[in-house]
This record gives C-alpha cells, sequence and structure tokens, in this order.
C-alpha cells in the first residue's frame, strides 16, 4: 500500500495530482512523510461569553442563523449567529460559497478563528468550520499546519493525509529494538501517526524525538559506513617520522608553531604511522596556519618514500601555496611542481608523476582526475575542502587509499561538524599566531559613508594600502534592486568616490583565467581598489590589502562576512573592515554588531547557527550539509545520542573515531 500511486489511493483532481507531484509527493509514504511545519493547539474551546479580541478563539457552538449575498463590490458575503450557553456572537465569511452547501442552521460546529471589532460590534472573523465530531481533524484538537503552495492548503492535505494515515504502520520500522527500548522512542508507525495528529502535546514531542532520532541516525551510520569501507580499503602507507627533516623546516620558517598547530600535526603524524588511511579533517579559522601543518604533514611522507597531492581549490591559490612553499621544500631537497591549466610542458610533468620524479605536486582537483597517474601517492591535502564536491574522495580511491587530509576555515559548531564531517576526524587549531592585530570593524551608516569614502581614499593615496569592495549580487535581474550590483558600483567608485586610482572587478561570470589574471594583479598592487562579488571568499594572501568593504553586508551570515574579513589583517599593518548595511533593521544590526564585538570564527558560527540555522549560513547544497526534516542542528543533546547509538550500531567498523 506504502507504494501505491496517490493517482489511485487518493479520491482527488488531477490537479491536485500535479501539484503534489511538483513537490516530489507521488506515493502514498512520500504523502505521509509530508510532515507538518507547525502545530496550533486548539483543544480548548472557549464560551462565547469568554472570547477575546483580535486573538484566536476556538468556540464549540451551534449555527442559529446564516444565509449568504452578494455584496455590492461583488463579493459573497455569508453570514450568521452562533450561540451556547453563555450567549452569541455574529459571524461572517467572505467568498467562501462552500460554506453554503456544508452548514446547517441547528446544528453543531467547531469554530476558530479570531473575533475583531468591527462598526460597533464583535464579529467573529472568517473562522474555520468544522463538525463536532470523534474525529475532530481542523478544529478541537493539535492541529497540524502543513507548508501551504499554490492550490493545495492545509485543510486539503490534512483530510488527505487522514484518509491515509492508518497505513503509517506499514512503514517498516528498521531501528533496532535495543535502541528504541534503551532511549524509550516511539515505534514508527506511531511517531507518523502523531507528528500528524498528536494525541497530545508529550505525544507531539515524543514523536518529533523519534522522527529526528532517525534522521540523525542513519545519516552518522551511513558517513560511519562510508568511513570503514575507505579505511578497509587497502592497507595504507606506513609514514615513519623524519624528525630531522621537520626541525629543519620549522628552523626556516621564521615562527614557532603555535600549540594549537602542534597537536594537531602530532593528531596528523599519528594517524599517518598506523597503516590505515587518515581521514582528517584540519578546522580552523583563517590565517590559523593550517598550510604549515599539511606541509610537515607532507615532508614526512616524502621522506617515507611516498608522494604528496596538495589540492586547492583555484589556480591563484595554487600558485601562492606554491611559491610559498617551494623554496622550503627545495632545501630538503623536495622536489615539487604546480600542476594548472595555464603551465606549459604539462604531459612532462605528468610523465614525472608517474615514475616518482616528483615528490609533491600542487594543483587543482584536475591533479586527481584524468590522465595524472602517480608513482606511489600516501597523502592527499585537500585546502578549503568545503569548495570540492563529495565525488572527489571516489576519485582519490582511484589512487589506492592515500591518507586524507582535508582542510577548511568553515567554522563549524562541533555538533555540526559530526554530522556534516561523521566520516572524518577532527583537529582543531583554534588559536592564532602571537601578534595579530585586531582588524578594526565598524558598521558604517548612511551618514557616515561619504567620509568613510575619503579616508580610505587617503590611505590608499598616502599609505598605498589596498582594499577590497564585496557587493552581494552581480546584476539586478534580481529583485534585490536595493543592493549594489557588482558592475554598477565598479562604475560609481570609478568616477566617483575612487577616481583617480586603479580599480579592478572580479565577478563569478569571469572564466577561470579572467579571474586568475585580476587576482594577480591585484597581489602585485596593479590594482589599487577590487571590487568583487563573494567569489572572493577563498584563501587569498595579499598582505597589503588592509582595508575591507562590505556592501549589503546584512544580507550575508556572519560566517561569511568573517571569511571576507580574513582577507585582510595578513601583514603587519592595522587592518580595517567596514559593514555596509543597504538596510537597517534591529536583528540586522544586533547580527552585524556581533562581529564588532568578537573575531572568533567559532562563536560567530555558533551564533549565526542559532539566528539563522544551518541552510542560511552554510548554503545547503554547496557545503554538503544535509536538509533535515525534522531535526535540529541547534539540538546537541540528540546528536550526541545518535551519534553514540550509531556508532555502538556500527559496532565491529568501530576504529575509535571520537566521540563528543
Ligand atoms: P590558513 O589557516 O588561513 O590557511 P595560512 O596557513 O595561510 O592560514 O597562514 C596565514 C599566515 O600566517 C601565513 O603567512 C603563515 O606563514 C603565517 N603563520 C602560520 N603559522 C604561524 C605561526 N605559528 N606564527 C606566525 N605566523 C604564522
Ligand atoms: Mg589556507
Amino acid at each position: 500500500m506504502l507504494d501505491m500511486k496517490l493517482s489511485k489511493a487518493l479520491k482527488t483532481t488531477k490537479k491536485h495530482l500535479s501539484l503534489l507531484a511538483s513537490l516530489n509527493i507521488n506515493t502514498v509514504r512520500d504523502l505521509l512523510e509530508y510532515y507538518p511545519r507547525a502545530y496550533t493547539d486548539e483543544r480548548e474551546s472557549v464560551r462565547i461569553a469568554d472570547m477575546k479580541l483580535d486573538v484566536n478563539n476556538v468556540v464549540c457552538g451551534r449555527l442559529t442563523a446564516f444565509h449568504s449575498r452578494k455584496s455590492r463590490n461583488g463579493m459573497y458575503v455569508s453570514e450568521g449567529i452562533i450561540s451556547d450557553d453563555s450567549g452569541s456572537v455574529p459571524v461572517i465569511w467572505f467568498n467562501q460559497r462552500f460554506l453554503a452547501g456544508m452548514l446547517r442552521v441547528g446544528k453543531k460546529y467547531y469554530f476558530s478563528g479570531k473575533l475583531k471589532y468591527d462598526k460597533g460590534r464583535s464579529v467573529f472573523a472568517s473562522p474555520k468550520v468544522e463538525e463536532v465530531s470523534a474525529n475532530m481533524l481542523h478544529t478541537g484538537r493539535i492541529v497540524p499546519v502543513y507548508h501551504e503552495t499554490e492550490g493545495l492548503t492545509s485543510k486539503w492535505l490534512r483530510d488527505k493525509i487522514f484518509s491515509l494515515i492508518k497505513f503509517a504502520n506499514e512503514i517498516p520500522d528498521e531501528l533496532p529494538e535495543w535502541i528504541k527500548q534503551e532511549l524509550k522512542l516511539f515505534d514508527l508507525g506511531f511517531a507518523v501517526k502523531n507528528i500528524h495528529f498528536p494525541e497530545s502535546p508529550d505525544a507531539l514531542k515524543s514523536a518529533q524525538r523519534r522522527l529526528a532520532f532517525d534522521e540523525l541516525f542513519y545519516l552518522q551510520v551511513s558517513a560511519l559506513k562510508r568511513r570503514a569501507s575507505w579505511r578497509q580499503a587497502s592497507s595504507a602507507f606506513q609514514v615513519k617520522l623524519d624528525n630531522d627533516a621537520m626541525k629543519r623546516f620549522a628552523g626556516e620558517l621564521g615562527f614557532v608553531l603555535t600549540q594549537a598547530q602542534k597537536r594537531s600535526l602530532v593528531e596528523v603524524l599519528n594517524d599517518m604511522s598506523r597503516g590505515v588511511p587518515m581521514l582528517r579533517l584540519v578546522q580552523g579559522d583563517v590565517g590559523s596556519g593550517k598550510t604549515v601543518v599539511a606541509a610537515l604533514a607532507a615532508l614526512n611522507v616524502v621522506s617515507s618514500g611516498a608522494q604528496v597531492a596538495f589540492m586547492v581549490p583555484t589556480e591563484v591559490l595554487a600558485k601562492q601555496h606554491y611559491s610559498k612553499l617551494k623554496p622550503l621544500f627545495d632545501r630538503l631537497g623536495i622536489r615539487s611542481e604546480i600542476l594548472i591549466g595555464g603551465v606549459g610542458g604539462k604531459s612532462k610533468i605528468h610523465d614525472r608523476i608517474k615514475v616518482g620524479d616528483i615528490d609533491l605536486v600542487i594543483g587543482t582537483h584536475a591533479l586527481i582526475q584524468d590522465k595524472v597517474s602517480f608513482k606511489k601517492l600516501g597523502l592527499a591535502i585537500v585546502d578549503e575542502q568545503h569548495r570540492f564536491g563529495v565525488d572527489q574522495r571516489r576519485q582519490l580511491a582511484s589512487h589506492g587509499t592515500p591518507h586524507l587530509l582535508s582542510m577548511t576555515a568553515t567554522p563549524i559548531p562541533r555538533t555540526l561538524a559530526m554530522i556534516v564531517y561523521g566520516d572524518l576526524d577532527i583537529s582543531l587549531i583554534d588559536e592564532l599566531p602571537p601578534g595579530r592585530k585586531k582588524i578594526v570593524t565598524r558598521i558604517i551608516t548612511d551618514d557616515k559613508r561619504q567620509s568613510a569614502y575619503d579616508w580610505i581614499r587617503s590611505q590608499v593615496s598616502n599609505n598605498g594600502d589596498q582594499v577590497y569592495v564585496i557587493c552581494p549580487l552581480i546584476d539586478e535581474s534580481d529583485a534585490l534592486t536595493e543592493v549594489k550590483s557588482v558592475i554598477k558600483e565598479f562604475e560609481y567608485l570609478r568616477e566617483g568616490p575612487f577616481k583617480g586610482l586603479s580599480i579592478g572587478l572580479l565577478h563569478g561570470r569571469m572564466s577561470g583565467a579572467e579571474k586568475d589574471e585580476v587576482m594577480m594583479a591585484f597581489k602585485n598592487h596593479d590594482i589599487d581598489v577590487l571590487v568583487s562579488t563573494s567569489v572572493i571568499e577563498v584563501g587569498i594572501d595579499v598582505a597589503n590589502a588592509t582595508i575591507m568593504m562590505i556592501e549589503g553586508s546584512e544580507r550575508f551570515g556572519l560566517s561569511q562576512l568573517h571569511q571576507f574579513r580574513g582577507r585582510v589583517g595578513r601583514g603587519e599593518k592595522q587592518s580595517y573592515c567596514f559593514l555596509f548595511p543597504s538596510k537597517y533593521t534591529p536583528e540586522g544590526m544586533t547580527r552585524l554588531s556581533a562581529l564588532q564585538k568578537t573575531d572568533n570564527g567559532f562563536e560567530l558560527a555558533e551564533a549565526d547557527l542559532k539566528l539563522r540555522g544551518p541552510g542560511e549560513i552554510y548554503g545547503t547544497r554547496q557545503s554538503g550539509i544535509p536538509d533535515l526534516k525534522v531535526a535540529s542542528f541547534a539540538d546537541s543533546e540528540l546528536i550526541k545520542l545518535s551519534r553514540d547509538m550509531a556508532i555502538k550500531f556500527v559496532g565491529g567498523h568501530n576504529d575509535g573515531i571520537l566521540k563528543i
């Protein structure tokens, strides 16, 4: 029955069926799994004498008068009187013709709606009506409210789902009995019934808990299984420590590692010494120094006789890493290369990788695609890993099963990381190198805009500072006309406030090569002011850029703003971040002022998670963060429980992955 098409199971119109289909609801099961988005508690009815103005009242009363008429402006008006022991109240509906066929004078109904004061009297305004019976659906109970789309009302959905709810018991309950018992969880069928038509508030809570648990549990089980299969695929290359090389490398750096960097490095080295493929994510705020940790890990792999692939999301970033790391590696006799589109002699590099003449290669993800084959790949490093899709892991596996070291500056609260990176061990670099100057962050209101421009201009002319200007959108085809398009902004700044300065433009519709060219020009200081969409976000390092201006800043998540801000403050000079809101709402301003108060990416991520939810922050699809129907990423208790249970459940495969 569950798989039966709704066209068979429901008595309804083609139009309704196609509306459902557009929501991917085609079978009985699909409809049963279309859960309410909210509930209204309409169990308590009040006496008519006790009704209150302007709030929802549920009344159980008799319809003692009813008639319909056309009003002068063409509306279809139905009016009546409702009475109970305590008194009576006039009622009015507009354009609800079906009521005339449904309502009978003298019968008892539940009415639910607002009491309005109009023209000298109180009127019950367009209440929902339902006949009194044992199976109340729309009033007189905890009423489910569904996401409505044009033509699909909550009322319609309630009726149809109710007609199928008995089949909820047929949904196979695959959760092991011992978990249900240990956590006192509802049976699945009972939970589905109660999520739609709760018997009581407690039953609703338990139903939500059961369904939320399932969502989290199965996500984690599949992550743990993925992990297990990666780690069992082959025995990995066992890395031996080369303390001597590490000392020499560290000696050349000109700084000492922070405690957090050391800790992460030790965790990585321990993993790689075990002969089981490492799966580790190093999470650290922008500028926390993830690159050196990766480089130190890499040199041990090379010393032990294997190769390293260092993947980055853009060519600019590849060049940046390469120019920094190559001299350091050269001194240790490590042969490094860069492999990107613009570099000639690619096939020669391919050959050298194949025969093992190259120890470490830096490049975009093309590194692990097509023609590149390694002699012996021991470690794959994935920088800014949130920019890569999940497929990349599969492609990596075709090179044997190297150790995997991912790095990300997207700060994700710990509980969220459990779900998103459920198959990875996590190291945290929760400390910035000493001596960093705090970036001065200011919200600039319209009245201060001109003086901000003047000040920035003088910084550029007098100190040779460089500026980023971030605009949220590329053109105005999007209805958000108040947001300045990047091209318009570019032209405006060039002709107006920053006239005479060298201004560059960067946006997502430019080709990779064009973008790289502009970035390089900025890096070489051929450009003073770079006007850009959010494509600038990823790890670029221009030490001389000290000013960040963000237009329409209230439109971005705090985490993203923090990432933008991380583009400045990379050198010795004092850096500034100016937030220009395009709209002033109290909530928006509160959010932005959080950026003034803290420069801790994790705190900001937590704040964002509370204020806006995960989808908004990380962009659901792109970041691989799943959509949750019932569960909440903020429910850390249930996330922990589901994690523990998933680890127990996967049992034999458990290899000491961290618990929380
Ligand atoms: P991210 O974590 O954002 O990738 P990077 O690895 O690019 O950060 O490091 C940012 C800057 O900080 C680089 O210029 C790097 O050389 C420097 N750096 C890294 N570690 C330290 C340290 N322990 N002390 C001082 N500077 C450091
Ligand atoms: Mg980086």
